[in-house]
């Protein structure tokens, strides 16, 4: 999903437009770029951002567009590129950067921020769309090796296997390759570096400093059973409900009639099936994002521990 950013008038994905935060993940109206020179959110409306913050039940960082007067709805919007063609040139460039995970693990997103706002204030040549998108790199002081090999896909089915599709952090189903050592600093792809992970532990990894990860990790160890016997459970109560679904719809196909005895105490079995998985679930979610809130407290603890002293 792409937005456009009423501050600096590019057109980009929507990545730009997160804030960062483990708890309670926002978007804001303005890009990260506009953000990065102190440009502050609240300041300007955006309603397509504001529409899909509400949907995807993120909190929207911005003015309203509800609150705005009619004279600030219909002025002419007037961006800090006012240059559409320089526009155009710094969104491609970003498409290419957004798509290349070689080059987002390589390049810490400070310093795009800095390239990308010294591009807009002149102080860096534009990226050249007929250039190189390496070379364009480099013109804005961008240091990214290309030779390093991605995890193949053999490699990523062959990891898998290994650990038998479990997570190697908390025990449940898992399917990311990743790395132990984060690529960026040890470019280490030989296959002992390489771990595998569920889509929960690489999301909360990847947000956090990795030592402290595995640090709070290793006291979850009964939390983290508790988790992979909810899993299981569920599984196999969903797929027992699936199969009695099929059942009861067979039954009422050669029947012929909907309302029966034997189909109705299907119906109640069912019913008290369902109730059951409900409840599990509930209980796993609750179990879920108190392991998660431990793990941003945990970094927030960690965080306040290395501030140096004020008093
Ligand atoms: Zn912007
Ligand atoms: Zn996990």
């Amino acid at each position: 999903m792409k937005f456009q950013c009423p501050s600096c008038g590019l057109r980009i994905n929507g990545q730009h437009f997160k804030e960062a935060g483990l708890l309670n993940p926002k978007l804001a109206s303005i890009c990260n770029f506009c953000r990065a020179r102190g440009l502050v959110a609240a300041s300007y409306a955006n309603s397509a951002v504001e529409v899909a913050a509400k949907g995807m039940l993120y909190s929207f960082d911005g003015k309203s567009e509800q609150s705005l007067s009619l004279a600030e709805k219909t002025q002419p919007a007037t961006y800090l590129v006012a240059d559409k063609r320089q526009r155009k040139q710094l969104e491609a460039f970003l498409q290419d950067f957004d798509t290349n995970s070689l080059v987002r693990q390589q390049v810490a997103a400070k310093d795009l921020e800095q390239a990308i706002i010294s591009c807009e204030d002149g102080s860096l040549p534009m990226p050249d769309q007929g250039r190189e998108f390496s070379e364009n790199l480099t013109q804005l002081g961008l240091q990214v090796n290309f030779q390093l090999n991605e995890v193949d896909y053999i490699d990523r089915e062959r990891i898998r296997a290994k650990y038998h599709y479990r997570c190697q952090y908390c025990g449940r189903y898992g399917r990311s390759v990743d790395h132990k050592d984060p690529v960026s600093l040890s470019h280490n792809n030989k296959l002992d570096n390489l771990i595998l992970a569920c889509s929960e532990c690489n999301r909360i990894k990847s947000n956090m400093p990795y030592d402290l990860f595995v640090k709070l990790n290793d006291e979850l160890k009964p939390v983290n059973a508790k988790l992979v016997k909810y899993e299981n459970t569920l599984g196999t109560l969903k797929q027992e409900f699936q199969t009695r679904k099929r059942d009861l719809a067979g039954q009422v196909h050669l029947k012929g009639v909907v309302n029966d005895p034997e189909l109705a105490a299907m119906r109640k079995t069912n019913k008290s099936l369902q109730d059951t998985i409900d409840s599990l679930q509930a209980d796993y979610d609750a179990l879920r994002q108190a392991r998660e809130a431990y793990f941003a407290s945990g970094w927030k603890l960690h965080e306040a521990g290395q501030n140096p002293d004020i008093i």
